[in-house]
């Protein structure tokens, strides 16, 4: 493999990366999945806390959601104690017939704010990633998190919180059929893997989550505070590149 530096400076990426074109030009419209359903399909219910015995009925429910009516599902949610705290609901962006599912922890306060996952400087960062593989989040990406509520301080997932979130990025998975999942970050990759494994162990492998190829990076918080480690980014992204044209080449090793 070619020095870091090499790559970087190649790739016209060092000492950042660097957008090659403006940020949603020719992109089209990226579709949020979020409160602007045309209706809403379900009373929103009181903002309390799902009670457990609701819980098979609602992963019923969620599993059979088509894209109309996920986000409204998605902000009507109640079933762990972050809808008490949150502005609006993130439930995800970009194209719905994506190759390549990015997925997150959960969203931040600017997030929370707009509704948009990566909205802060770690998605700009992010949106960098992209278009120095010549993709934007509006042309087959679709960005996402673990959770569609920003805890509070922006604490690490707790597990309930996690599965009670789990059958909504389950049911995007499904719609999407992404050829690739990228895993951002340590949480996220820990919490889909199941795995208490760290991110050095987990990156520069194919994984699977649902049967989709997954692949594991940094989270682009963590490349602003560590700066050199966009280099092994860089490498990530190259080999979840390389894995989704194996996957493209050979559908069955994609499994599905
Ligand atoms: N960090 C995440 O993991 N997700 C976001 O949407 C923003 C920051």
């Amino acid at each position: 493999m070619a020095e870091r530096i090499d790559v970087l400076t190649e790739l016209g990426l060092a000492p950042t990366w660097r957008l090659r074109a403006a940020r949603g030009a020719g992109a089209p419209p990226a579709a949020t999945g979020g409160t602007t359903s045309a209706a809403a399909p379900l009373a929103a219910p009181a903002r309390g806390v799902e009670a457990p015995a609701a819980a098979g009925g609602r992963d019923a429910r969620i599993a059979a959601l088509e894209w109309r009516d996920f986000g409204a599902d998605v902000d009507a949610c109640t079933a762990c104690g972050l809808a008490r705290g949150r502005n609006r609901s993130v439930p995800g962006v970009g194209d719905v017939d994506a190759d390549w599912l990015f997925v997150g922890e959960a969203p931040g306060s600017e997030e929370d704010a707009r509704g948009e996952p990566f909205v802060g400087q770690a998605g700009r960062l992010l949106d960098n990633m992209l278009a120095a593989l010549g993709m934007n989040r509006g042309r087959s990406v679709y960005i996402a998190n673990v959770l569609k509520c920003r805890p509070p301080n922006n604490r690490t997932p707790e597990p309930r919180e996690v599965e009670a979130c789990r059958p909504y990025l389950d049911r995007q998975v499904a719609l999407i059929r992404p050829k690739l999942i990228v895993a951002l970050g340590r949480s996220a990759a820990t919490t889909l893997l199941e795995t208490d494994a760290t991110i050095a162990s987990l990156r520069g492998r194919v994984h699977r989550y649902r049967g989709v190829p997954l692949v594991v990076t940094y989270h682009p918080a963590y490349l602003l505070r560590n700066l050199p480690d966009k280099a092994k980014a860089w490498e990530d992204l190259l080999f979840a590149r390389r894995t989704l044209q194996g996957v493209a080449a050979d559908p069955a090793a994609g499994g599905g």
